[in-house]
């Protein structure tokens, strides 16, 4: 099934959804067995159902287009809270930051942020 809400930053194809996390991961191994690609099933913010996103992105992130980071840059907002603090302990063991997990203000996903 596609998304009326959510498309593909890559090709703005609608993206299939998902009802359940269990329908996602069998739709991720028919595409493994048949495409070889790797795929991983996350829960969607915005539409609250489940899509699949490449393997390869540890930490699924997107720019968010509403927040920006001190320098003005558009920060990066993760897919997901567990793919946020997953990105938080790497950096915060390369190196002295204390990051925290906050949930984007526009539905966006989730950013890090210094506390
Ligand atoms: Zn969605
Ligand atoms: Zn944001």
């Amino acid at each position: 099934m596609k998304s009326e809400t959510c498309f593909s930053k890559k090709n703005g194809e609608p993206l299939s959804q998902y009802y359940t996390q269990l329908d996602a991961e069998e739709a991720a191994t028919f595409i493994k067995e048949n495409y070889q690609s790797s795929l991983i099933a996350y829960e969607c913010n915005k539409c609250e159902y489940w899509h699949l996103t490449p393997k390869s992105r540890h930490t699924p992130s997107i720019e968010c287009h509403s927040c920006f980071d001190g320098s003005g840059h558009r920060k990066q907002a993760y897919l997901t809270e567990k793919g946020a603090l997953q990105r938080a302990q790497i950096l915060n063991l390369q190196s002295s930051l204390h990051l925290r997990v906050y949930e984007c203000m526009f539905g966006n996903g989730w950013h890090l942020t210094k506390t």
